[in-house]
């Protein structure tokens, strides 16, 4: 059987742009292929803790399980859900793969550069995580792992690095399929990139500081539609869906399409040609500010009890797979 795996750090509260981007369709993937393979959704907490973490991390880790929930994960023998801090296995892992993998290959991680950069002094975890990552994946012989496009290197590290090991010493590691493979699994053609919604040029963000450039899953509903109402939008006067040109306009009818469920072609149909930019924003405004009510509805339904059941299922399955593969290697290494 095969297994896909997926996680998404619980620093904070999400941003729509998160859950419409990654948890979505992580959910969507999940439900499509959890019949007949094994699906690994986990939180990555050692990973959170390279930066600041908003809250209690602990807290956090609970409320990201019930986004999924919420946003109709379903739940079957094959769906497995573990927090990686509670599986040890990925830490004694990574340690033996920082033997494995080179400085020349993980400092060319452009995520590194990219986090580091400006940093006076920046922590180790920052430069190893991607390390940890491949532990994360090589444990549970992932294939997939359905993530956002900036990942996408250090699958390819990953890759890499479970090649070298199985040279050296026989086939103990499934190598994950390749990035236009992984691409091809997530079938989509365009990464979704919700904008921000007071400089559509750039993506929203939630460590943007301004208020008004992010939607919070946890947000006010009558204050998101606010924020929406609020939106810069440009002074073209004329609705079209053109990224470049119109990125307000185009991430408001984006949004429409994603949280009505609609075809995007079919709000452009709906929209394209329209002058009054106001009965646009009025109509994303009441889409985006219902699709919350109905989620935030739904999170409440769900206790933290539940969540910890399936953690402890979970968890112990975690712990099964991940410590078997670690002996592998432990042996290959005369560790054991
Ligand atoms: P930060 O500002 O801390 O980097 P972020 O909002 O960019 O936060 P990440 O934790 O970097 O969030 O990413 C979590 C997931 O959400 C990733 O899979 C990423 O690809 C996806 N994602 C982030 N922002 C957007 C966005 N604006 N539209 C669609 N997907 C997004
Ligand atoms: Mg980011």
């Amino acid at each position: 059987m095969k297994t896909i795996l997926t996680g998404i750090r619980s620093n904070s509260v999400l941003t729509l742009g998160n859950y419409l981007g990654a948890l979505l369709p992580m959910v969507r993937l999940a439900n499509e292929h959890s019949k007949d393979s094994n699906v690994n959704i986990f939180v990555p907490d050692l990973h959170s803790i390279i930066s600041d973490v908003d809250g209690d991390l602990r807290e956090n880790t609970i409320r990201t399980l019930k986004y999924y929930l919420a946003a109709g994960l379903e739940i079957n023998e094959n769906v497995h859900i573990y927090r990686q801090s509670y599986v040890p296995a990925h830490s004694e892992l990574c340690w033996i793969l920082d033997c494995v993998a080179t400085m020349g290959e993980t400092s060319r991680m452009i995520q590194f550069k990219e986090k580091s950069k400006g940093q006076e002094s920046c922590n180790v975890g920052i430069f190893n995580y991607p390390i940890l990552m491949a532990a994360d994946i090589l444990l549970y012989d992932a294939e997939y792992i359905p993530l956002g496009e900036d990942q996408f290197q250090h699958i390819e590290l990953a890759r890499n690095i479970a090649i070298r090991f199985n040279n050296r010493f026989g086939e103990i590691f499934t190598v994950p399929a390749k990035t236009a493979d992984q691409v091809k699994f997530m079938e989509v053609d365009n990464a979704i990139r919700i904008r921000d919604l007071l400089n559509p040029e750039k993506k929203m963000s939630k460590s943007t500081l301004a208020e008004g450039s992010k939607i919070m899953l946890d947000d006010d509903p009558s204050r998101a539609a606010k924020k929406i109402m609020s939106a810069t939008t440009d002074s073209l006067g004329k609705v079209k869906f053109d990224m470049f040109n119109q990125p307000g306009i185009s991430n408001l009818l984006q949004i429409e399409a994603l949280v009505t469920n609609t075809p995007l072609q079919d709000v452009i149909a709906t929209w394209n040609g329209e002058t009054r930019y106001g009965e646009l924003k009025t109509k994303v405004a009441s889409s985006v500010s219902e699709m919350l009510t109905v989620f935030q509805s739904k999170m409440a339904g769900i206790s933290d009890g539940d969540v910890y059941d399936l953690l402890a299922a979970g968890e112990k399955y975690a712990n099964d797979v991940a410590n078997k593969k670690l002996l592998e290697v432990q042996k290959a290494f005369h560790l054991r």
